[in-house]
């Protein structure tokens, strides 16, 4: 028998930025987290850094809007009022210093004691990655250090309007390795499904796509058998110690 994953300190959160690619990548599994988390009170924020905009056979801006509104359907089942969505290119992100530099700005104005990505590996437990994601969690990891830096794209910080600003914790979710958990309750996990539930023209875009009532369950009580709990969510966390 393996042993079992530390639990996440998160009574200790206060502020939670999630910077992902894609409208619905929060979706698989980590919003019942943020569901758990928004009812503790802690505040949660989503950085999108697309618009999905290449997702469905629409023509791009009408996707765009379609699922900017079924988003903020997701954000509002777990609790999020907080929901920025930027306009790098959806298919087509690039990993860069200018992907950087607009993560560090919403670490710097939002000021996360915790920034959670998604996992940035060529495979991943489901098949080999997306391009944007791995895009996404490379940038992320390098714009949590970039934003504490005054030196690191200091013309944000250069009229003390904002300052520095460096996370206590880096999470990855859908990480090969993962190292802690939280445990969820059938509510927060009922909240979870229903937020990818709420990407509904998306998701009647792709046929092949599984029920999530169906899919979803089984995937909770697997990460919760690893924290020893009935339900749960883990993660790779690195503790960044500031
Ligand atoms: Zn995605």
């Amino acid at each position: 028998m393996t042993a079992q994953l530390p639990l996440l300190p998160d009574d200790t959160f206060q502020r939670i930025l999630c910077v992902v690619a894609h409208p619905d990548d929060l979706e698989y599994g980590t919003s019942a987290a943020i569901a758990k988390w928004t009812d503790q009170g802690i505040e949660v924020a989503y950085l999108l850094l697309t618009k999905g905009e290449a997702g469905m056979p629409n023509p791009p801006h009408e996707t765009a809007a379609i699922r900017r509104g079924e988003q903020e359907a997701a954000c509002a089942t777990v609790g999020v009022t907080d929901l920025t969505m930027l306009d790098h290119p959806d298919g087509m992100l690039v990993y860069s210093l200018d992907l950087r530099r607009d993560i560090a700005l919403q670490i710097r104005r939002f000021r996360p004691d915790v920034v959670l990505t998604t996992a940035f590996d060529v495979e991943v437990s489901w098949g080999l990655n997306q391009a944007d994601h791995r895009a996404a969690g490379l940038a992320t990891i390098d714009a949590v250090r970039d934003a504490g830096n005054p030196w690191v794209f200091s013309e944000q910080v250069s009229d003390g309007i904002l300052l520095p600003h460096s996370p206590k914790w880096l999470l990855v979710a859908s990480a090969n390795k993962p190292t802690h958990g939280i445990a969820v309750t059938v509510e927060h996990l009922n909240r979870g499904i229903a937020s990818l539930k709420a990407h509904e023209q998306y998701l009647a875009a792709l046929p092949w796509h599984p029920n999530p009532e169906e899919f979803m369950p089984p995937f909770f009580q697997e990460e919760g058998a690893s924290i020893g709990a009935e339900y749960g969510i883990v993660f790779q966390a690195f503790d960044l110690g500031s």
